[in-house]
């Protein structure tokens, strides 16, 4: 038995087996024993409704609202189904062939409902759930490890259609009895393992799959996190370190000079901008090349910085290697890029307002067209060119700062002396992406990197999986804004709240309004009948957009224009769509959170977000975001029909915390480890998610790979480390 052996080699497997572990990434010996246990205890963990993911063996526990007995439509197979609601949501369990099942319990009655959660559609349902009435609702606790109160230690593994936690519970027992955890290398250098006592990668196997004691499982658990923590840090800074390593442009510029070029703006930079702008020009000025992120709240005004610092770079010459001194002519260039074509367009405005008395050209380039600044024919507005044209004058210097969208990227887009990238809502792209920007200079330089992004980001976070950027954060807002006002309306309040908003409408201001959802549930939590259902409401109660948009016009805001935009509408719709709403053609934008991050609209100044237990607060902050761009009064509504008191906390945290970094910490500590926005995207695994609530962990990861790369920058001491890092399957997105 070798750990590089597929599992089929040396076990017997059903076609439902070999479609589990496709499903779950196991393929070799290996993948199966690095495959960890959530949690010990009993099979099935009670779980929120709202929490329930497609496809796992799932138990609930709740009040059942109702019992229906039925037949398909048109197989006439009887079915019945029982509607369950806990403090997050409803959702129906729902039986074939077995219609007794729905009388197990009464209405009214409490009930535990085990079955695996399947979709059809929109909503999910417990297909032939085990039922059985109980005395009181129980949860188990989150983030426990164990059931309390129980010493059974089995280990419960995620499960998938075909394939059990027993299953691979023992599967696995028979590779630790063949001795295949005796045969792994560990990574980790022994003295960091002393350091923390952190037990060996062979003893850290046999303690996760099979504890003798709590103290075994946990320290293993604390050893994988650690481990991969590690590994997500030693590869960032790697990268980091070797493209500090390139040769640079060296931007300076006076104080005096900046000065100059910032007292023309209509408002003071605040001390916040300043300090980045300070930060920023050191890095410019050093002989490195900047990876900087500037992460700012919303409205806090980090366009005004970057255009400062386009402005230092557009007025430093090119540097002529030959003659070993700058050029006497031409200068260095800028791309901007942002991630929709409403933005870039904003951004482009906004450049030729701060550039315009400057013999400077600003170019556009998006999917919709080219754009430069200044027109011939009239020096004080842009017009309309070829690609051709405006490729060729990025390509030969001639316009020194280039704004757009992902164009900004395509392969014929060249630069002269490209010697700062700036990536606007930097979250929205890909690694990838980031470094093609960076690629697109013929000059032998390597460029300064700017991101920016208004998402708050826990500072655990921002040691790793953004390690390879430094930070500045600017956490202060313009004076003279007017705070939101943020409230929490329960459903009696609903009506008198439209009423206040319709004030608002009246006054000419625009409104948004946010849906968890893109569509509404299908009319069948099953689908299987077809029959009117009273109660199809309620399948999962969140509401669609689309549903939304059509309520309001008919029943509340006949009177207004309302658009509807979401991410299953193609970009030329969205844009058209945003556009109305930019516009004014259209008074009232109902969305789901994919409308568009940084949008200015700042006559759009109310925002109702529905169903807000459903986001996150991190996210929830973001869409308030969207409504504080202008001097009028902004009012945020939260709507929530929740009535557990831990979501109520956490959406009045919102009314309270002072900032979007305070929330996002908050965030952090409040919700369950799996609940995370953008966990997926960042490629940490549940496991990895426990350090990153732990800073001290994370601060001690960071100082160790900091003395490993000191010593040993290109790890050729280290070669496990080294070949650890290359075989992280794919490299993980950033953003
Ligand atoms: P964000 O950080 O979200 O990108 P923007 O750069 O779009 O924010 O700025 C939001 C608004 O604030 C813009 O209308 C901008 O002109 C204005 N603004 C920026 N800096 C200041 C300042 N120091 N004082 C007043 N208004 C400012
Ligand atoms: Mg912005």
């Amino acid at each position: 038995m070798e750990l590089d052996d597929l599992i089929e080699q040396h076990f017997r497997l059903t076609p439902p087996h070999k479609t589990g572990l496709h499903k779950l990434g196991l393929r070799t010996l290996k993948d199966l024993l690095f495959y960890l246990p959530k949690r010990y205890g009993d099979a099935a963990e009670v779980k929120h409704i709202a929490e329930l993911e497609v496809g796992e063996l799932a138990m609930v526990s709740g009040r059942v609202l109702s019992n229906k007995i039925s037949k398909t439509y048109k197989t006439k197979i009887p079915m019945a189904e029982t509607m369950v609601e806990d403090e997050t949501g409803k959702i129906k369990a729902v039986w074939f062939h077995q219609a007794y099942m729905a009388k197990k319990v009464p209405k009214g009655g409490l009930a535990k409902v085990s079955g695996i959660v399947t979709k059809r559609g929109d909503s999910i349902y417990l297909a032939n759930p085990e039922i059985s009435p109980v005395q009181e609702i129980e949860l188990t606790h989150h983030g426990s490890l164990f059931n309390k109160g129980e010493l059974n230690r089995t280990p419960i593994y995620g499960e998938t259609f075909g394939l059990s936690s027993n299953w691979i519970y023992h599967a696995i027992q028979k590779l630790l009895k063949a001795g295949l955890h005796t045969k792994v290398t560990d990574a980790i250098p022994e003295q960091i393992l002393n350091k923390y006592h952190l037990p060996s990668l062979t003893t850290s196997l046999v303690w996760i799959h099979s504890p003798k004691k709590d103290e075994d499982a946990l320290s293993a658990r604390k050893r994988f996190s650690f481990e991969e923590i590690f590994f997500i840090q030693i590869s960032r800074q790697k990268e980091k370190r070797l493209y500090k390593a390139n040769p640079t442009f060296h931007i300076k510029l006076t104080r005096e000079n900046i000065e100059k070029f910032t007292s023309r703006f209509p408002f003071k930079l605040t001390a916040g901008q300043n300090k980045a702008v300070e930060d920023i020009s050191k890095d410019l000025a050093s002989d490195k090349p900047m990876t900087r992120l500037l992460e700012g709240d919303v409205g806090s005004g980090k366009t005004a910085v970057a255009a400062t610092i386009t402005y230092s770079t557009v007025m430093t010459r090119p540097f002529d290697i030959a003659q070993g001194k700058p050029q006497d002519f031409g200068t260095l260039q800028v791309a901007y890029m942002a991630p929709t074509e409403i933005l870039a367009k904003q951004h482009f405005e906004s450049f030729i307002n701060y550039f315009q008395h400057l013999p400077i050209n600003i170019g556009l380039v998006t999917g919709g067209g080219c754009f430069k600044f200044p027109s011939k024919i009239n020096p004080e507005s842009f017009t309309n060119i070829s690609r051709t044209q405006l490729l060729k004058w990025v390509a030969n210097g001639e316009i020194p700062i280039l704004i757009g969208t992902h164009a900004l990227i395509q392969k014929t887009v060249k630069f002269k002396h490209l010697a700062l990238a700036i990536i606007d809502e930097q979250h929205r792209f890909g690694v990838e992406q980031r470094s093609k920007v960076m690629k697109k200079t013929t000059d032998s330089f390597a460029p300064h990197l700017l991101s920016m992004t208004a998402t708050p980001i826990p500072r655990t976070l921002t040691l790793t999986v953004y390690g390879d950027l430094d930070l500045t954060v600017l956490d202060e807002m313009p004076a003279g804004r007017k705070t939101i006002i943020t409230e929490i309306v329960l459903s009696a309040n609903r009506n008198k709240t439209y009423e206040e908003i319709r004030l608002r409408l009246q006054e000419g201001r625009q409104v948004y309004i946010i849906c968890p959802r893109i569509d509404p549930p299908s009319p069948d939590g099953c689908g299987r009948a077809s029959e009117p259902d009273p109660e199809k409401e309620n399948a999962i109660n969140a509401k669609s957009v689309k549903e939304e948009a059509i309520r309001l016009k008919k029943k509340v805001f006949p009177e207004y224009e309302i658009g509807v935009v979401h991410s299953k509408l193609t970009p030329a719709v969205k844009e058209k769509v945003m556009k109305d709403f930019v516009d004014g053609k259209t008074q009232i934008l109902c969305a789901t959170s994919v409308v568009e991050v940084g949008v200015n609209v700042p006559n759009a100044t109310v925002i109702i977000i529905e169903g807000a237990e459903r986001f996150g607060m991190a996210q929830l902050h973001q869409l308030r975001g969207r409504v504080l761009r202008s001097s009028h009064q902004a009012y945020c509504y939260i709507f929530s029909e929740s009535k557990s008191e831990k979501t109520v906390k956490r959406l009045k945290a919102l009314k309270t915390a002072k900032n979007g970094f305070e929330l996002a910490e908050l965030d952090l500590t409040l919700r369950g480890i799996g609940e995370l926005d953008g966990k997926k995207q960042w490629g940490i695994t549940d496991i990895g998610m426990e350090a990153i609530k732990n800073i001290r962990m994370v601060e001690a990861t960071r100082t160790e790979v900091e003395g490993i790369l000191d010593i040993d920058p290109d790890l050729s001491k280290h070669p496990l480390i080294q070949e650890k890092i290359k075989n992280r399957t794919k490299p993980i997105h950033l953003e």
